[in-house]
């Protein structure tokens, strides 16, 4: 709390479900629940990544994951990660940003530590998934605090991105991501797989074919060469089996329309992590942590590729796997920042200046 320059944060007023009847149609705060605002009228805050600037360009994010059932049964474990990881591995080696729970990282660590190794970009999606906006300044500053610590204990790195639960921000909580180091990503088309029933808790009441619909739309508008504006970030989540589903479903589809990529990647961020000299490592061996300490072990990934739900149907062509064209580097980095306190309190000076 101490390393933050309250003063410039908003002063926005904490809200509630019913704040948006109350709430100034100006939209003071470019608050998004209220019109969707991804361009922020605080001067110092970049606006949100929301789409890939290029034509042509698709930058996939998938939000709440690692994956991973409790209470675990055979049925539902098929889906967890290592699945969909397997997948996109398995399908041009395929990366994406992976928005952890910090909650989530902790109930299956191992699981994080194979999205990194496998080359993900990995952002924040908090601690427990709140609405944000509903929080009080000190609440905010808790759920990224402990998501960071929990990710930096468990992977070693320190997002510079983050993406709100329910695309719930404004200015206020903006302010307080950038000030603790991390920049807004949110997206421009959204599936709806959130609200697709699952058999993780609690679900939802789309139906997947109306999921699945919207998805098909876009794909034969791009057939068609009707999107030729911007490049998309799509809102995908690894939360249960049939998000699972759709994601693996539509994924070579997008792959033959467009160039699929990170969210990150697509606007030319290069350095996702604070831990400048942090190299992804070559395929099979382990991360090293900024300490020289492993980061995590690579887990063995079995291919659960057995879609047998009558969604995924001749969905799954045989991918390609191009492990040869995976990012390599020596997997080893220099001792750099171990305390996110001061890593914090760098960044804080480095935004201030
Ligand atoms: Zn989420």
């Amino acid at each position: 709390m101490k390393t933050i320059d309250w003063s410039k944060v908003p002063n926005a007023t904490v809200t509630t479900d019913s704040s948006q009847s109350s709430y100034s149609q100006s939209d003071p705060y470019c608050w998004w629940s209220y019109n969707l605002c991804v361009t922020p009228k605080v001067d110092y805050i970049p606006p949100d990544i929301y789409i890939c600037p290029q034509p042509g360009t698709w930058g996939l994010t998938y939000d709440d994951g690692p994956l991973y059932y409790w209470p675990s049964t055979p049925e539902n474990e098929v889906w967890a990660e290592p699945n969909l990881y397997d997948f996109l591995l398995n399908h041009n080696n395929q990366k994406a940003n992976l928005m952890y729970i910090g909650s989530n990282i902790m109930g299956a660590p191992d699981a994080a530590q194979r999205g990194l190794n496998d080359g993900h970009v990995i952002c924040s999606h908090t601690w427990s998934h709140p609405s944000m906006t509903q929080l009080t300044n000190a609440e905010v500053v808790a759920e990224f605090y402990y998501s960071l610590r929990m990710t930096k204990e468990v992977l070693g790195i320190t997002p510079r991105c983050w993406r709100p639960p329910y695309g719930d921000v404004d200015d206020r909580v903006r302010a307080i991501a950038w000030q603790m180091g991390m920049r807004t990503v949110m997206w421009d088309l959204d599936t709806n797989d959130w609200n697709i029933p699952g058999d993780q808790s609690p679900g939802g009441t789309l139906p997947y074919s109306e999921a699945n619909a919207t998805v098909a739309g876009w794909m034969e508008n791009r057939e068609k060469g009707n999107d030729t504006t911007t490049g998309h970030v799509t809102l995908e989540h690894e939360l249960s089996n049939s998000t699972i589903a759709l994601a693996e479903f539509w994924l070579p589809t997008i792959q033959k329309l467009y160039q699929t990529m990170p969210a990150t990647s697509c606007n030319n961020i290069a350095q996702p992590y604070w831990e400048d000299a942090f190299v992804y490592p070559i395929q099979g061996t382990v991360a090293v942590g900024v300490d020289g300490a492993p980061t995590g072990l690579k887990i063995n990934g079995t291919t659960n590729s057995t879609n047998s739900t009558s969604t995924t149907t001749g969905a799954n062509p045989s991918g390609t796997d191009s492990s040869s064209t995976r990012q390599s580097g020596a997997g080893h980095v220099a001792a750099l920042e171990t305390s996110i306190f001061g890593l914090v309190a760098a960044v804080v000076a480095y935004i201030l200046i």
